[in-house]
């Protein structure tokens, strides 16, 4: 028994990726559309790898990957589009992935924002609504309107970076809620569809703060490449680091990783 148990889900898993791409017939509610999250994109501190390496991926890593994906011909979508198709309103290119970036550091803006312009890519930030204006390694709301008006999206990472398993009502309300209506006024409704939790944080009070608030879903923190609409408020993601053989079985599974350019002959 154990071992058919076991078996059944690895053929559904090996079947699935082709089924996505190629069956009209398969309900829409399940899909491989990778969202990669990144964090910081800057020179590593001193020029060595930190305790925060996870959180700071350098700018010759990120352009690289993203070179990858313009070179593999592999589209960014957004987030509204990937709902669309979980709901069965719209087709995504095949091979589509979402790209998020958490915290709202002004590093994002100088080091990946050209980047990603540069290859017609596109991809939805999620800043705290505390730091803008206030605290210049962040953005500022003025540099949000301009990332939106190149096509860029903007969501909520709540107020102060709280985790939702940590606080209740009223506290919890103003993170969900609050934060949703500052980016309305600052950057109109469009920033206000998904919510991005800190430090990944989840419990089912944060599901029913999201979903009361009036956001379209919610991104989790790691859980993979498949979406259904059964976890549109935990929408899996994959956290990215400048590990390409981790980035290319992300966006292109059965693919060969690529030579690092430095030491191709
Ligand atoms: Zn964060």
């Amino acid at each position: 028994m154990l071992h058919h148990a076991r078996v059944a889900p690895l053929i559904a898993a090996v079947a699935a990726p082709l089924l996505a791409q190629s069956a009209p017939t398969r309900a829409p509610d399940s899909l491989r559309v990778p969202i990669l999250v990144y964090h910081n994109i800057e020179p590593w501190p001193g020029g060595k790898p930190t305790a925060a390496l996870d959180l700071t991926m350098r700018p010759e890593a990120f352009a690289a990957q993203m070179r990858y994906l313009a070179e593999h011909k592999i589209p960014t979508v957004s987030l509204d589009a990937l709902l669309d198709a979980l709901e069965g309103k719209r087709t995504l290119p095949p091979n589509a992935v979402v790209i998020t970036f958490d915290d709202g550091r002004v590093n994002q803006l100088h080091n990946a924002v050209p980047v990603l312009k540069q290859h017609g890519l596109t991809a939805t930030f999620f800043p705290f609504v505390h730091a803008m204006d206030k605290n210049p390694r962040y953005f500022t709301w003025a540099q949000f309107r301009d990332v939106m008006a190149a096509g860029m999206s903007v969501g909520s990472h709540g107020v102060l970076h709280v985790r939702v398993d940590k606080v209740t009502g009223a506290k919890l309300h103003e993170e969900v809620t609050g934060s949703r209506e500052t980016l309305r006024a600052k950057l109109g409704a469009s920033a206000t569809a998904f919510y991005s939790y800190p430090f990944g944080a989840l419990a089912a009070a944060g599901d029913s703060a999201v979903r009361a608030a009036g956001y379209r879903g919610a991104r989790a923190y790691g859980g993979g490449a498949w979406n259904s609409l059964a976890n549109r408020w935990r929408l899996r993601s994959i956290s990215m680091t400048e590990s390409m053989k981790n980035f290319v079985a992300a966006v292109q599974p059965g693919a060969t990783t690529p030579t690092p350019r430095a030491v191709r002959k």
